[in-house]
């Protein structure tokens, strides 16, 4: 189990130091901004998104914690190329993962994949807004709103 965790260390550290997909996409046809208040994170999303619903580009940009910066770079990591229903079932097991019943996480953290890293967070619960607040701002992006999303 220690072995596990420092495995999840460690992809947190090194999506922190070295985000992926960081930037704006060229020519968004989905973007949305989102805030944390209690920890002062800010991400922005910009996504492209085809016909097909499949997403070919998403890229983030903003300033925040590691778990935040962490969690932008392995959404956006594990989101590229899928479609939009795909994204939407994938938060939902995110957040089951994080605040859902704790009984039942193995196989919602295998279907999650390298996201699965911050598990941890669950333990933590004004970390959960960090490693969430990108996900919302994903949700706020696809319906297409306009106000910035914030976790308060
Ligand atoms: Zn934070």
């Amino acid at each position: 189990m220690n072995e596990l965790l420092d495995l999840y260390q460690d992809i947190i550290l090194d999506h922190n130091k070295r985000p992926r997909n960081r930037g704006r996409v060229e020519e968004p046809t989905h973007e949305a901004e989102g805030y944390n208040p209690l920890c002062g994170d800010l991400v922005s999303l910009t996504l492209e998104v085809e016909d097909d619903g499949s997403i070919s580009d998403i890229r983030f940009d903003g300033s925040g914690c590691a778990i935040s910066t962490a969690s932008a770079s392995l959404l956006t990591d594990e989101i590229k190329g899928r479609t939009t229903a795909e994204a939407r079932r994938l938060f939902d097991r995110f957040r089951d993962m994080l605040t859902g019943d704790p009984s039942a996480p193995a196989e919602v953290i295998d279907e999650l994949g390298k996201l699965g890293a911050l598990s941890g967070v669950r333990a933590y619960p004004m970390r959960v807004k960090c490693a969430t607040l990108v996900w919302h701002t994903l949700q706020a992006a696809l319906e297409k709103r306009e106000a910035p999303v914030s976790t308060e």
